[in-house]
C-alpha cells in the first residue's frame, strides 16, 4: 500500500506525520518527494548507501539543419522554445529555455529535419539509504531549478512494492503534489484548524477527489484556531483520522530533530491506530467500487 501524506500549505506538520508514522509500523519505505526542501531525514538521519544523479534531457538544435519551421516550438506546451524565422537575407534563430523544459521529449521527436538532439541536464540528486529497518529514498533538487515533477518521477521508482510506502509529498496543490501522490493507495492530508488551513484544505480535497484517491485529514494543533475546519469535515463526510495537540514536549522534540515516537511511546500507538484506520477506510472504498 502507498499512503501519501499531503498538505495545502507547508509548515502544518506533514512530515511529523510522514516520519512518526513510518516509525512507528514495520516493513515501510519511507519516500521523501518533497525535493525543493526535503527534510525527513533530519528526524530520522538514515545512512545513505547510493547518491544518483537525476536529470532530464532537453533539446539542443543544430541550426545547421533546421529550416526554422517552427514545429518544435508549436508541440512544446512548456513554451520552452522560441523560434525567430529568418527574413531579409537574415537567418533565423531557436532559443531554448532549459529551466522551462519538463524533458517530454515531443519536440524532437516531430522535428523532420532531425535538427534536435537531446542532452542530459543535472537536475538534483536521488540518495538512496537505510535507518535500521526502514528504507529511505529522498530526492534534492539543484538550488534555483524549477523543475521538480521529474525528480519526484524519478524518487518514485525505486518504490519498493514488497513494503509499506509512505510519501512525504511537497506542500500546496499544484503539479509537484499531483506528481507525488499519483498512484497512491490513500491520502493523508494534514491541516491545522485556522483560516488558512481550512482554505487550502478545500483547494487539496478539490485535486484528491478529482484523482479519485481515498483520503482522511490529521488536525495538527488542534486546539489552537476555530472549528471550522472540524466543521467542513463533518459537512464533507470526510473523515478526521487523528488529532494531534499544541505541546510543548512536540514542539521541544522538532526542534532537535527528534520524532515524537521516540520520546513518548504513547504516541507509536496512535500512529499504529492511524494506519489500522487508514487500512479500514481504503477497505471500505476499495469494496464500494
Ligand atoms: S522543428 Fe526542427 S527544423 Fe523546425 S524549427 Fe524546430 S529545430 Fe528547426
Ligand atoms: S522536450 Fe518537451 S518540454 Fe522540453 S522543449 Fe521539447 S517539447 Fe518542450
Amino acid at each position: 500500500m502507498i499512503i501519501s501524506i499531503v498538505s495545502g500549505k507547508g509548515g502544518t506538520g506533514k512530515t511529523t506525520v510522514a516520519v512518526n508514522l513510518a516509525l512507528s509500523l514495520k516493513n515501510i519505505q519511507i519516500l521523501d518527494c518533497d525535493v525543493e526542501e526535503p527534510n525527513a531525514h533530519l528526524f530520522l538521519k538514515p545512512r545513505i548507501k547510493e547518491e544518483v544523479k537525476a536529470s532530464i534531457p532537453v533539446p539542443e538544435v543544430d541550426e545547421a539543419k533546421c529550416n526554422y519551421c517552427g514545429k518544435c516550438r508549436e508541440v512544446c506546451a512548456y513554451h520552452a522554445i522560441a523560434v525567430l524565422s529568418g527574413n531579409n537575407g537574415k537567418k533565423g534563430s531557436v532559443l531554448i529555455f532549459p529551466h522551462l523544459c519538463h524533458g517530454c521529449g515531443a519536440c524532437s521527436l516531430l522535428c523532420h529535419e532531425g535538427a534536435i538532439k537531446e542532452v542530459n541536464k543535472e537536475i538534483g540528486v536521488v540518495e538512496i539509504g537505510e535507518k535500521d529497518h526502514l528504507q529511505f529514498v529522498d530526492g534534492r533538487l539543484n538550488v534555483g531549478e524549477a523543475m521538480s515533477p521529474p525528480l519526484i518521477r524519478q524518487v518514485k521508482r525505486y518504490i519498493n512494492p514488497t513494503r509499506t510506502v509512505i510519501i512525504d509529498a511537497p506542500p500546496g496543490t499544484s503539479c509537484p503534489v499531483i506528481t507525488a501522490v499519483k498512484g497512491s493507495d490513500f491520502c493523508v492530508l494534514v491541516t491545522e484548524p485556522t483560516p488558512f488551513g481550512l482554505n487550502d484544505l478545500i483547494l487539496a480535497v478539490e485535486v484528491l477527489r478529482k484523482l479519485k484517491i481515498p483520503f482522511g485529514v490529521i488536525i495538527n494543533r488542534c486546539d489552537i484556531g476555530d472549528g471550522k475546519v472540524e466543521s467542513y469535515c463533518k459537512q464533507e463526510d470526510i473523515p478526521i483520522l487523528m488529532k494531534i495537540p499544541f505541546s510543548r514536549e512536540i514542539a521541544v522534540s522538532y526542534s532537535e530533530g527528534v520524532p515524537i515516537v521516540k520520546k513518548d511511546g504513547s504516541y507509536q500507538d496512535k500512529f499504529i491506530n492511524l494506519y489500522l484506520n487508514i487500512c479500514g477506510i481504503k477497505n471500505e472504498a476499495d469494496s464500494s467500487y
